[in-house]
């Protein structure tokens, strides 16, 4: 199968780059609608639904949805030892990182007597998608666990979904990353079905007060129509790449990272950003034989060739930096002469990887970075999973009698303009209009 990579010329174009550039035409909207059903029917019939539907789109007959400590166990005690290895390592990678974003209360002292302390608090209960549809992905048990615990969330969850071939549980390397990361509440469900099962509770599941981690089209799609019902993290949808080369960049280099992020889904996305041509003409003559000799050859040339892939010509590296923010990519590599500076101006991103040495590759497994990042241009106002996904801010108001009287006549002023004036006789009833009125 021959690559067809679409070209995209924007040298001389002044028009903003963002209708321009390649993606995918996927409709989460549309495929929100879709699994509505499934989840209803989740809501509805709880464990009843969830055998069904997996046997539907999982060709699985479950027995139980929960998958048996028993289970979990002996997926760690069979894991091979290198595997076995770099899980550890990434999890220590992983644990550094996470680790420093924990964040400490502050209390504001306002007046003498009158504080605001935001209090950060975790999320009581997370459930924690791990994907295992066309590929499986113990790195999510990773970037997912690891986060939530380093939050002090108490309770924790995985879902992923079943695998005929190894008789209806979830991918073992998928059990034993639970196993080495301490977590033995695992459901054997995936897609929008385990999304709804996190948001209603269903059989042993109770029902989670947050779910996260990345997914195809249906799981974005589950979390877009039951965000509320339960919280989410962004949407991590199908992969994307966009980099950012200039003439220094190893178009072979440059080759292997597209195909990286174009092996995970036929609608995944790579996209080359560079003002040279000739970089291009490279790096599109590696990408044949490269595709041919590796082993997941037809979803990634499909991935490739979709109008969600593509190489886009630039004028210069500020019209190339337009139009990666433009983009708002969930990965982003800069492989140009001066990549720290060019990194320090990207302002939408899922993550940056910063210069030759700094694939896609290395943050999805090993990097300490978090992988569950943002896609379809949500990096534009969303960030990864992180520490702060699992935590919230609670404002706590300790106000001694003379802080309030002496703020009083401001909370009426304010109370009686938005006419309101039950808010101003709250305070009026404790300490009167207060020492100014
Ligand atoms: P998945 O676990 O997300 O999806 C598999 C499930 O989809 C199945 O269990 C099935 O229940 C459901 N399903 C399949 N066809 C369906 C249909 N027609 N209608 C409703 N439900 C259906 O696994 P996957 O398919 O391999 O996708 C994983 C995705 O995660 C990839 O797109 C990959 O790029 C992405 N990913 C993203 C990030 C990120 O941070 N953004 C990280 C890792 C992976």
């Amino acid at each position: 199968m021959s690559i067809v990579i679409s070209r995209i010329d924007l040298r001389g174009n002044p028009a903003d780059p963002r209708d321009l550039l390649p993606r995918a035409a996927m409709d989460v909207e549309a495929a929100a609608q879709q699994v509505r059903p499934i989840c209803e029917d989740v809501r509805h019939r709880g464990v009843a639904a969830l055998v069904g539907l997996t046997e539907r789109f999982d060709g699985v007959r479950l027995t139980d949805i929960r998958v048996p400590r028993e289970a979990i166990d002996s997926a760690l005690a069979g894991l091979d030892p290198a595997v076995r290895a770099a899980l550890e390592e990434s999890i220590r990678r992983a644990r550094l990182v996470h680790h420093d974003q924990r964040r400490t209360d502050t209390t504001t002292q306002l007046v003498p007597g009158g504080t605001v302390t935001e209090r950060w608090v975790p999320v009581d209960r997370v459930g924690l998608y791990v994907p295992g549809g066309r590929a499986v992905y113990p790195s999510s048990v990773v970037m997912n666990v690891v986060p939530a615990q380093e939050a002090g969330v108490p309770s924790l969850a995985v879902a992923s979904p079943p695998q005929a071939e190894f008789g209806g549980l979830p991918h073992p390397t998928i059990l034993a990353a639970c196993a080495l990361l301490g977590v033995h509440e695992v459901y054997a469900v995936g897609g929008a079905q385990a999304i709804a099962m996190f948001a209603y509770g269903a059989g042993d599941c109770a029902r989670a007060d947050m779910v996260t981690g990345p997914g195809n089209i249906w799981v974005a799609a589950a979390k877009r129509l039951l965000r509320g019902v339960i919280g989410i993290d962004s949407e991590a949808g199908p992969t994307e790449i966009a980099v950012l080369a200039d003439d220094t960049a190893d178009p072979g280099h440059v080759a292997a990272d597209l195909i990286s992020q174009a092996e995970h889904d036929v609608v995944a996305a790579a996209v080359l950003i560079t003002a040279s041509e000739e970089l291009a003409d490279r790096v599109e003559a590696e990408l044949a034989p490269r595709v041919a000799a590796t082993k997941h050859s037809e979803r990634i040339t499909e991935a490739l060739s979709g109008p969600q892939s593509g190489i886009v010509l630039v004028d210069d590296l500020d019209h190339g930096l337009a139009a990666l923010n433009a983009y708002a990519a969930e990965h982003v590599e800069i492989i140009t002469a001066d990549p720290r500076g060019v990194a320090a101006r990207v302002r939408n991103a899922g993550a940056v990887f910063v210069g030759a040495y700094a694939p896609v590759s290395l943050g999805d497994y090993c990097a300490g970075s978090n992988h569950v990042l943002p896609t379809g241009g949500c990096a534009c106002h969303s960030s990864g999973l992180s520490v702060q996904s699992f935590l919230r801010g609670i404002h706590v108001v300790d106000y001694d009698r003379d802080a309030l009287a002496g703020v009083a006549h401001h909370v009426v002023a304010l109370a009686e303009a938005e006419d309101l004036p039950a808010h101003g006789e709250a305070v009026t009833a404790r300490v009167g209009r207060g020492e100014n009125a």
